[in-house]
């Protein structure tokens, strides 16, 4: 799921997002020659007011950009400068109400980044980028603009604003405090030097990264040694060992692709310790790419500004906007799973130990040993093979069977249509009517995987819905995923993950769809990161249903429905190994947790942090966290500070409900009309949390989510 722009700050967020993966000089552009014919000027003349893709060129975009900005700009010192007395309307939902043409050429360039990429396109990015940042600047730093702000902020209880309005004016006055707006002079300056220091060593912390997991190599000469892998796995190692000048040998790496397949299927045990020790030690060998220090100093910085700006601690500044709200909520969660995750793995542990010993092994199991031998057990108990399942998953039934359970659940129907513009031949366009026949939206597919295309699925829009102008503006919603196109006359099967992974980003789409909302940041999927997963993972939900399957899941040749007996496997199968899966990953979550909530700038030597903390909560050797602190770059080179807890949360929300539809019917109309109502529709418009209670009554139980996962002990 990638998200689209968020309020006032739409510039930060787009400066933020942006800020990766671009490395090419930028170019010139033809900007004054194409400015008169600018589509991104006009009004589209389109159907549904889709933008005029044909008509887009890549030189259309920097001319756009540059207006917008400027349009913004000028809107934001008028209301800024503005002699009236500060109102909700002439502040608030004024600068909710700027940036029109931004927000229209910011659309369809961001939207199609991910999608339609290029050289070209990248460097726009690039050039974009510090442009956006420094607009936002422009927005949060300006004094007259908050001291507004802040004057309707203090008076907000004598308004009688809606919810929303109040959200929409508790999110606006928050994002100009937690950016220093409150502070003195000082204290700012204070803040930026923190700012700019943390974001120096991140950066180091990522770069030492990259140097480690690339140096680390296992350079193999005897063919015995590659005992146990796959063919296709053994000639990528002797390709790698080409390329790094060990011609005639075979090279095994830390990077995923090979050292996953290696620590699954290497009989070699030694070789198996070596790979692995390579992987935890990434940053971890006190050299000159040694992370240690680094992440203390990240975490020490972040403490200090958390207290500039008036937080307890880090974790405290983090959660203030999620879902979860403070750290003792989330260590309250992480700790009621840990322990049934815990019990579960030592069980997994105690199971393959004994396959050791009847093997005769008489060796004691290791951390390099878990995935050789789960592999072992998981294909002598469930023996599944992904392809069978393929041929009753064509990408079009699948498609039909989404269809066909938003119709059960909603009403809503999908009607294909052919008069649209599109972006690229590929894109498929639905439209989306009410039970009663309105029109209610666009739903577009942008399935198969391209040169242009980056990795991955998600969702995003060309166009939100909301009515802060008056009018009903219909959402127009896209799912891009990255499926191979069907190959003569056989569709395009998909393997049980891949179908899942549809239902998933039609579960993003369809809150998209339905959402109800009136300002336009709000609506859709503007959600904490701890709940924004929570909708598209329910979605998954119906596809395992033997009503859903028997609608769609035909064999593409015969017609035949999935035998049940198959679908009883792939369950069994997804839940083998699950003690192993959520205790790496809670020891992670809870790693970052506890490197946050530090309530003190004091450097911590981070071997030693680590070690005692995971022996505190009992982690047996066996298993290490998902990440150790020194290749935890999503919390100290990426944005998931205090944020890697997100996962299990949205899970939680998501088996919560499902166990409702499986109390009530699947297909129950309250339940489905509830949902609608309290979860997919209201969008960001208020505390996800409370709009969940409305749902359900109470507050999500924990409880669905272990059965779920096998981790109940009955
Ligand atoms: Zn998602």
């Amino acid at each position: 799921m990638k998200k689209i722009l968020t309020p006032i700050a739409l510039a930060i967020a787009l400066a933020g997002c942006q800020a990766t993966g671009d490395n090419n000089e930028s170019t010139t552009t033809k900007s004054e020659v194409v400015a008169q014919a600018n589509p991104f000027f006009e009004k589209y003349d389109t159907p549904f007011g889709i933008a005029p893709f044909e008509k887009i060129k890549n030189e259309h975009y920097l001319p756009a950009f540059a207006k917008g900005i400027a349009q913004s700009k000028a809107q934001t010192l008028e209301i800024a400068n503005s002699p009236l007395k500060p109102t909700f309307e002439n502040t608030i939902e004024a600068m909710e109400k700027s940036g029109a043409l931004l927000n229209k050429v910011s659309n369809v360039f961001y939207g199609l980044t991910g999608s339609m990429s290029s050289d070209e396109v990248r460097a726009i990015a690039k050039e974009l980028s510090p442009q956006l940042s420094a607009l936002s600047d422009d927005i949060l730093l300006n004094q007259k603009l908050f001291k507004r702000v802040k004057s309707v902020y203090d008076n907000k209880d004598s308004l009688n604003l809606r919810v929303d309005q109040k959200t929409l004016l508790e999110v606006t006055y928050k994002s100009f405090v937690r950016g220093g707006a409150n502070l003195n002079e000082n204290a700012k300056q204070q803040l930026r030097d923190l700012n700019q220091e943390i974001s120096k060593l991140s950066l180091k912390f990522g770069e030492n990264l990259l140097a480690e997991t690339n140096s680390f190599e296992v350079v193999i000469d005897k063919e015995s040694d590659l005992a146990g892998l796959p063919a296709d796995i053994i000639a990528a190692a002797a390709q790698t060992a080409i390329e790094r000048g060990h011609k005639g040998k075979w090279v095994f790496t830390t990077h995923r692709p090979s050292k996953n397949p290696f620590l699954t299927y290497a009989e070699n045990r030694e070789l198996r310790k070596a790979v692995y020790n390579g992987y935890t030690h990434r940053g971890d060998n006190d050299n000159e790419f040694d992370n240690k220090q680094l992440a203390s100093q990240i975490a020490s910085l972040r403490y200090q500004r958390a207290q500039v700006l008036g937080y307890k601690t880090h974790a405290d500044y983090v959660l203030e906007n999620a879902t979860a709200k403070t750290p003792q909520n989330v260590f309250k969660l992480l700790d009621q799973v840990w322990p049934a995750a815990l019990a579960k793995a030592k069980i997994e542990a105690a199971d393959m130990q004994k396959m050791i010993d009847v093997e005769g092994g008489k060796f004691e199991l290791e951390a390099w040993d878990w995935w050789y031998y789960a592999e072992k057990i998981r294909k002598e108990r469930y023996d599944l093979d992904a392809a069978e399942a393929k041929p009753y998953f064509s990408l079009e039934n699948t498609l039909q069977g989404i269809f066909y359970t938003a119709e059960k659940l909603w009403g809503v129907t999908f009607v294909e249509r052919f008069d649209v513009p599109k972006y690229h031949e590929d894109v498929r366009t639905f439209e989306m009517f009410e039970k009663d026949g309105t029109s209610a939206g666009l739903f577009l597919t942008d399935h198969y995987v391209r040169e242009s295309k980056r990795g991955g699925a998600w969702m995003s829009s060309f166009r939100k819905q909301h009515r802060m102008f008056g009018e009903d503006v219909k959402p127009i919603i896209y799912n891009v995923l990255n499926y191979p196109r069907p190959v003569g006359d056989t569709p395009t099967l998909l393997t049980f993950d891949q179908a899942s992974t549809l239902f998933h980003e039609f579960g993003h789409a369809i809150q998209g769809l339905l959402s109800n909302g009136y300002y336009r940041s709000q609506t859709g999927t503007a959600l904490p990161r701890d709940y924004v997963e929570y909708p598209s993972q329910v979605m998954e939900n119906w596809m395992m249903e033997p009503e859903v399957l028997a609608k769609f899941a035909k064999h593409y040749k015969t017609g035949e429905v999935i035998p049940m007996a198959l679908i009883k496997k792939i369950q069994a199968a997804g839940q083998f190994n699950q003690g192993f899966g959520t205790t790496e990953y809670l020891a992670a979550a809870l790693l970052d947790m506890n490197w946050h909530s530090l309530e003190t700038a004091e450097l911590q030597d981070a071997d030693t942090f680590e070690q005692s903390y995971l022996d505190k909560i009992g982690l047996i050797k066996e298993i290490a966290p998902r990440y150790r602190t020194t290749y935890f770059s999503h919390i100290f080179a990426g944005g998931y500070s205090s944020g890697y807890y997100g996962y299990i949360w949205s899970n939680i929300y998501d088996a919560d409900t499902w166990e409702v539809f499986k109390e009530k019917g699947i297909f129950d109309q309250a339940t489905a009309e509830g949902y609608r109502k309290h979860v997919l529709e209201p969008g960001g418009t208020e505390d996800p949390a409370l709009m969940y209670k409305r749902f359900r009554g109470q507050d999500p139980k924990i409880e669905p989510l272990l059965k779920r996962r096998g981790l109940l002990n009955k």
